[in-house]
């Protein structure tokens, strides 16, 4: 059977990036978008059948244009990984509240834009599968991580929602929730004293991270089990990570 269109947000580092590799090794044809595609066309992938497009996530339509140009080459939809999003730690009274407008646009409108695109052709299809990426801080809070808190638990109420909107469609929405992990999401943090106290709370677990490869892999399993199963969430954090 033909493999169905993969489409990840995010694909230029971190999960994304990891998702992208296992799914390319599988031979699915992908639409892998970011900013940066520079970063994503200098990844270790057969390009054979991979479409690389600058989507900024925020952007509706320019996030319609890349999937519908996608689906003209390989077909529809099959999966969409909403997994672009980004972590400005700060507090409340000393952050910018541009940090938290960027925050909440990429992390619930980036989700809610991608998903607005796919959703209708997959429910018709009455086939498809949604993965977002919220995180652990999407049902428990951190200090210095309102903002972020409040976009992730956004994730993991609108992932809820539509899946009981569209269960009776045979579509999967899932989430993946994973701890702290080694990527690239701490490069933005402007908030030097949020940033350190990160960093000693990272130390105070023996300083070790979550491997991006262990999330891109959690992935891949929610994808695989058969259409009429949806695991619907999955928590993935380093043993050592006790909150
Ligand atoms: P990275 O910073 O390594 O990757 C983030 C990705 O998101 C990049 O590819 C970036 O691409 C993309 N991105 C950010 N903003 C936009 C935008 N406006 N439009 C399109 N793409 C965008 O971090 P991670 O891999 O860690 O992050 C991936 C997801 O995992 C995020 O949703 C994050 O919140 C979540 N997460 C991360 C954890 C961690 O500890 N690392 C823990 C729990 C959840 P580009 O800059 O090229 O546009």
């Amino acid at each position: 059977m033909q493999k169905g269109l993969v489409v990840i947000t995010g694909a230029s580092s971190g999960f994304g990036a990891e998702i992208a590799k296992l799914f390319n090794k599988d031979g699915y044809p992908m639409l892998l978008l970011g900013r940066r595609v520079e970063k994503i066309k200098e990844l270790p992938l057969n390009f054979e059948n991979v479409m690389v497009e600058k989507v900024d996530v925020t952007d509706f339509n320019s996030f319609e244009s890349a999937i519908r140009k996608a689906e003209d080459k390989f077909g529809k939809t099959d999966l969409l990984v909403n997994n672009a999003g980004l972590m400005l730690l700060g507090n409340v009274i000393t952050q910018d509240p541009n940090e938290w407008q960027t925050m909440l646009n990429t992390n619930v409108m980036g989700v809610l834009n991608g998903t607005k695109i796919v959703l209708d052709g997959m429910k018709s299809r009455k086939h498809g599968t949604i993965i977002n990426m919220s995180s652990i801080a999407g049902f428990k809070a951190f200090a210095d991580h309102a903002a972020y808190v409040a976009s992730k638990f956004g994730v993991h109420g609108l992932s809820e929602t539509i899946r009981t909107e569209v269960s009776s469609s045979n579509v999967r929405v899932s989430l993946v929730a994973p701890g702290a992990a080694e990527t690239e999401l701490l490069t933005h943090v402007t908030d030097k004293n949020a940033l350190s106290d990160y960093n000693s709370w990272k130390e105070s677990m023996g300083g070790i991270t979550l491997n991006p490869v262990h999330v891109a892999e959690s992935v891949k399993f929610i994808y695989d089990m058969p259409q009429e199963v949806n695991i619907r969430e999955i928590d993935i954090a380093t043993t050592a990570q006790e909150s």
